[in-house]
């Protein structure tokens, strides 16, 4: 299995005026990475990290982007979750709630599984997303 998260870089340096998207971002980035350095413990054989530019959806390390429909316009989700199984199907999560849930979830299972201090703290922001899902 594998697992990429792709967020918008501009967001993750607090570049796009939004701070609470930015914390969010921030916190499944943080996530992500505790998952990638014991990704063998939830059975990932990958785990990627991808920040995407403006309009820059297509360029993950996973064949699969997420769209909406805005105002009639094609979108790309500058925030997903695709996760891989072994027979190749994509699983695409673009809600940001749904993003921190799997990812903490992931997170949880790791600290069941380790002596390590793997936990994450958490944003406001974000903390309300996972308790709301
Ligand atoms: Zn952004």
């Amino acid at each position: 299995m594998r697992m990429e998260l792709r967020v918008c870089e501009g967001c993750l340096a607090g570049d796009h005026d939004d701070p609470a998207k930015a914390a969010v971002s921030q916190d499944m980035v943080a996530c992500a990475e505790v998952v990638s350095e014991h990704k063998e413990l939830v059975g990932l054989d990958a785990v990627y990290v991808t920040k995407l530019r403006d309009g820059d959806g297509a360029d993950g390390a996973l064949p699969a982007i997420a769209a909406s429909i805005e105002d009639g316009c094609v979108r790309l989700a500058d925030t997903q979750l695709v996760m891989e199984d072994d027979d190749g199907n994509l699983l695409v999560y673009a809600e940001a709630a749904d993003v921190l849930q799997v990812l903490t979830r992931n997170v949880d299972q790791i600290g069941a599984h380790t002596t390590d201090d793997v936990g994450v703290d958490l944003g406001e922001a974000a903390r309300r997303l996972v308790d709301e899902s």
